[in-house]
Formats: C-alpha cells, sequence, structure tokens
C-alpha cells in the first residue's frame, strides 16, 4: 500500500485520482480549498457514495510552513498537485473580477511550496504537477510535442510555464523525482458548467427534454483536443510509478472543433434541427487563426504504455448519459 497525497482532490481530476488509487489499495489523503464549492462538495459526496473516503487534511497550499509540515507529518510515496485557479472557479469564488496576475501567482506559489516542502521534508515522495496545453498556445508547429520550447500567451500559461520551470530545478538540482503532466483538455461528467463541453451536453440534454431555450456559444471554430479526464488520470499515476521522472504530454493528437463537438452531442442526442437551435455569439472565423493546440501523445504511449480507452463520441455519450440521470459518472 503506497501513501498518495492529492491536492485539488474535490476537482475533476483529483476524483478521479482518488477512486483509482483507491481502489489499488492505496491510502489516499487529501488537500481541498474550505469551504468546499457546491460542485467540489457533490464530488466528495459522490466519492463517499463509492466508498472512496480519503482523509483529508488542513493545509493552505500558498503558505510554505503549512505544507511544509504536512509533508513532514505525511511522508507520502506520492503527491499529485492537481490543485490550480481558473478563471471560472475563482470569479465565482470572489464574486467579481480580479487581475490576472494576482488570480495565477497562487498557482505559482503553491507548486514551489510542494516542491520545496518535498526536498526538505520528505526527499523520497514523488510528485506529478498538473501542466497545460497553455504552456504552448503560442508555438508555431501542430501538434506540439515535448522538446518545444514553451510560449505561453496568458497569465495561467505563464503560472504554468513557471511551474514546469521549477519542477525542472528541484529534478535536476535537488534530485527529486518530479514530473509534469503537459494536459490537454480533458472532460467527463464531473466538469463544472463553466468549460463550453458540460455547457453544450447541459444546453443539448435541456432540448432532448422539451425545452425550448437555445444554446448559447462564442464561437464554434475553435479547436480543442479532448480527451476523457479518467485516462488522463490513470496516465499520471502511471507517471508517478515511473522509475525516472519525466515531463510527458497527455494528448489525445486529434484537433476537433467546437463544432463538431456539438454536431456529435447533437446527433447522438437525436436533436436534428440544432442549427437552428445554437446561438453563437462570434460566428467568423478568426482573422489570425491560432496554431491549433494538438498535442503530440507518442513519447506517453512509449515511456508509460499508456493508451485512450474512450473515443471523442464515446466521451461525448458518457456525459450525455450521465447528464440524463443527473450523475457525476
Ligand atoms: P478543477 O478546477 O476541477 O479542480 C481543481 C481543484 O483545485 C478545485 O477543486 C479547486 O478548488 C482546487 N484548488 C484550487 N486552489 C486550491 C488551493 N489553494 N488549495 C486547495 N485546493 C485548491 O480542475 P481539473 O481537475 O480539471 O484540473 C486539474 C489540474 O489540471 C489543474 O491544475 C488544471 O489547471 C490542470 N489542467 C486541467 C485541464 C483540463 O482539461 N481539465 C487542462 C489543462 C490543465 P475550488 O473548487 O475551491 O476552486
Amino acid at each position: 500500500m503506497k501513501k498518495i497525497l492529492l491536492t485539488g482532490i474535490f476537482g475533476q481530476d483529483g476524483s478521479y485520482l482518488a477512486e483509482i488509487l483507491t481502489s489499488l489499495g492505496h491510502q489516499v489523503n487529501g488537500v481541498a480549498r474550505m469551504p468546499l464549492r457546491a460542485h467540489a462538495a457533490r464530488l466528495c459526496e459522490h466519492l463517499g457514495s463509492k466508498g472512496v473516503t480519503p482523509i483529508l487534511h488542513e493545509c493552505d497550499l500558498n503558505d510554505d510552513e503549512s505544507v511544509t509540515a504536512l509533508l513532514r507529518h505525511l511522508q507520502p510515496d506520492e503527491c499529485y498537485h492537481l490543485a490550480a485557479l481558473h478563471r471560472s472557479s475563482e470569479a465565482s469564488r470572489q464574486g467579481g473580477e480580479q487581475s490576472e496576475s494576482a488570480m495565477y501567482l497562487p498557482n505559482v506559489v503553491s507548486g514551489l511550496n510542494v516542491l520545496e516542502a518535498a526536498a526538505t521534508a520528505s526527499p523520497h515522495t514523488r510528485i506529478v504537477l498538473a501542466g497545460s496545453c497553455h504552456m504552448y498556445s503560442g508555438a508555431v508547429v501542430s501538434p506540439q510535442f515535448e522538446g518545444l520550447p514553451f510560449a505561453p500567451r496568458s497569465m495561467y500559461g505563464l503560472a504554468k510555464v513557471a511551474v514546469a520551470d521549477l519542477a525542472r530545478y528541484y529534478r535536476e538540482e535537488r534530485g527529486l523525482h518530479a514530473s509534469v503532466a503537459i494536459l490537454y483538455n480533458h472532460e467527463s461528467p464531473r466538469r463544472t458548467d463553466d468549460f463550453v463541453t458540460k455547457k453544450i451536453v447541459r444546453g443539448l440534454d435541456r432540448m432532448r427534454r422539451g425545452e425550448s431555450a437555445p444554446l448559447e456559444l462564442d464561437n464554434l471554430h475553435a479547436v480543442k483536443d479532448w480527451g476523457f479526464a479518467r485516462d488522463y488520470a490513470e496516465a499520471m499515476t502511471l507517471m508517478g510509478a515511473q522509475s525516472a521522472p519525466r515531463d510527458l504530454i497527455l494528448a489525445t493528437g486529434k484537433g476537433r472543433t467546437v463544432g463538431e463537438f456539438v454536431e456529435t452531442a447533437a446527433g447522438l442526442a437525436g436533436i436534428s434541427d440544432w442549427q437552428e437551435r445554437v446561438r453563437v455569439r462570434n460566428p467568423g472565423m478568426p482573422a489570425r487563426p491560432p496554431v491549433r493546440l494538438v498535442g503530440d501523445p507518442a513519447a506517453a504511449y512509449g515511456v508509460l504504455g499508456w493508451r485512450h480507452s474512450v473515443s471523442f463520441a464515446e466521451l461525448i455519450a458518457h456525459m450525455l448519459e450521465c447528464e440524463a440521470q443527473g450523475s457525476l459518472g
């Protein structure tokens, strides 16, 4: 049995990791932000209903002493640092706008605190940190691969790059087993409502139940590389189990537009007149289309022996089915 620490345990990925690691017989410890938001509280309850009852710890991830005390006390074999703020989670918590830099600095500080705490108080702990495709938003090649220089174009992406640079420092200079999972979009019934996939699935489910409200979307041309969150959680556990730490891209390698997502979902939901029922706020093609943010999963396939278990259509079908049942999957 391994002792595991998950930060952001009641987020989408944390909840799948908690399930997977519990099913493997490991002791799962978690840090969540208190008070739990409604969605996190639902996920906590959902895990409980499946017999997944992690040990929760009080810890302020933005306070170095608090993180060091936790790692010194717990001495986990592995730590998955998933906790991160993003615009929608923060806006709803704070009830207003906050500057981008103020919002994302805590993502850097918490990453640094986890790495430094492990280095000083629990150096055997293997750390997997959540990176993002937004580390490559300004890349000029597609698909992106691990050797490509990072090119963030947002404060969120910059914060993720800073954490990846810190992880490299702690790996190379301080001997930590630290890896970054460079995550492309991954979805599930556990997404919050502010993500486009959940909006689409929810909107189409309402139409399926006879509601007339249109589905409002920003643009149908945006391209995403969408996978299933549980598959990515599984890949992260394999990264933690590797003998040598290494940053890896977790992606499907296939870009799909938001329009393709809507069309596939509408087909599965049996809504043939979806084109008349979707309102698009910015229907034009972007003047200068960005490079497609699509990740090359070849290295992860080779190193981890990992594969996707769920296709694009299967992911959407699963989300639609759970939406109809009011289930978190
Ligand atoms: P979620 O937003 O679902 O989960 C993140 C969790 O972290 C939330 O429960 C949040 O709590 C919690 N959290 C934030 N700050 C803190 C803090 N200071 N202390 C404790 N908990 C905190 O995200 P995902 O599970 O989808 O993503 C996991 C990680 O992967 C994140 O780092 C994200 O940036 C990254 N990622 C995800 C992608 C995706 O497609 N899902 C793509 C690329 C990267 P609260 O509910 O209070 O906000």
